[in-house]
């Protein structure tokens, strides 16, 4: 008998990481992104959660203008992780596997592979997880013409001949390190099969040029490869990976969760994983940043009744002291709390023995 309470055409939004060696422009892509939300401004427009940045198809779609076509998508847009970096990435973890379902590395064109960059193809490598390649910084070629947030291509086509050859010099470098490290790849619009060949996706975080290319190559890599893995019951009980334990003036010690499954609501009892035995609590308050708040004025958050995957949240409860950051959270709902306890407490020891390998 199939379950009434699932719901298989509910599809979550992907969470994409970015990752990439120190100042080759994580922060600075990501927070050219989230200025598209600015320029927006409208309803549908990017929204700040806690700890994530979500990019609505309708946004993804206005950015790339006509590299898009938003008919061709179901999946409802994209959730950027806004802690760059590898350490957090590889300490996140949802049941196995790596919390975020894609990545963007960031590689400075002028500087090409360094030791991060390896580091982040490593665990890339071996959480199989799905990514493309940013080179980033390519307004520093010499003599380059910026059109600010350009596709592409038609800046690079904008370029006098010495710009583009030596553009293409340097990204015929990077193809060749990826290929070093392992993996097949090219220039993106020459990608056929994304599964088979990684996309190289020249951008400045600087000037925008390329970021509607990002945007759409995730979008599209997402809703080809990943729909039926979006495919998750919202409505069941919500299932999250902890980003960061804080303490929150008002609410004591809160949870910063990423929810990748399922909804959790207000009075939810839920199982947080913990340093000893997993904690069990009930949500006292839900929380998000209040719209257009500055970050550090008084009531930063928003109280709010429920939360749907994919989000970024802050969850407030009693009893949080020893809860830690890359923990699972589970809401229990209508299950046995013993049966959550322990799923809990297996995933948590898998994390622990995979800190334990890396370190
Ligand atoms: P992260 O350590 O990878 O997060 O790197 P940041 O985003 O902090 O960037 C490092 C430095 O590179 C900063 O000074 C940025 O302003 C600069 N930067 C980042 N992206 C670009 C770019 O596309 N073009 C130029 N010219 N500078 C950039």
């Amino acid at each position: 008998m199939p379950d009434e309470s699932e719901s298989p055409g509910d599809l979550r939004t992907p969470i994409v990481a970015v990752l990439g060696h120190v100042d080759h422009g994580k922060t600075s892509l990501l927070d050219e992104i989230r200025g598209s939300a600015v320029i927006d401004g409208e309803a549908g427009a990017i929204t700040q959660h806690i700890g994530a940045t979500a990019v609505p198809l309708d946004v993804v779609s206005e950015v790339a203008g006509s590299l898009v076509d938003p008919t061709e998508f179901d999946l409802p847009g994209l959730l950027f992780i806004d802690t760059p970096g590898h350490h957090s990435f590889s300490t996140l973890r949802s049941r196995g596997g790596a919390l975020a379902d894609i990545a963007v590395l960031v590689v400075d064109v002028n500087d090409g592979f360094q030791p991060q960059t390896e580091e982040a193809i490593r665990i890339l490598k071996d959480t199989g997880t799905p990514f493309v390649v940013a080179a980033n910084k390519v307004d520093t070629i010499p003599g380059w013409n910026p059109t600010e947030n350009a596709p592409i291509k038609q800046t690079y086509e904008a370029q006098t001949d010495r710009v583009r050859s030596q553009l293409d010099e340097k990204l015929y470098e990077l193809i060749g390190e990826l290929s070093g490290a392992g993996f097949s790849s090219d220039l993106y619009w020459r990608v056929q099969d994304f599964q088979a060949n990684i996309g190289v996706i020249p951008v400045s975080a600087m000037t925008g040029e390329g970021v509607p290319d990002l945007l759409t190559v995730l979008m599209g890599l997402a809703q080809r490869y990943m729909k039926s893995e979006m495919e998750v019951n919202i409505d069941g009980p919500g299932a999250g990976t902890v980003l960061e334990v804080k303490d929150e003036q008002g609410f004591g010690k809160t949870l910063d969760v990423i929810l990748y499954d399922g909804t959790v609501r207000k009075g939810d009892t839920i199982v947080v994983g913990a340093k000893n035995q997993p904690i069990v609590t009930e949500v006292r308050a839900l929380l998000k940043p209040r719209e257009l708040a500055e970050i550090r004025t008084e009531k930063r958050f928003e109280d709010v009744p429920e939360m749907q995957a994919a989000a970024g949240l802050k969850i407030a409860a009693p009893d949080l002291d020893d809860a830690m950051a890359g923990a699972p959270v589970r809401v229990v709902g209508d299950r046995d709390v013993a049966t959550v306890v322990e799923e809990v407490e297996a995933e948590l020891a898998e994390v622990a023995v995979e800190t334990a390998e890396e370190g």
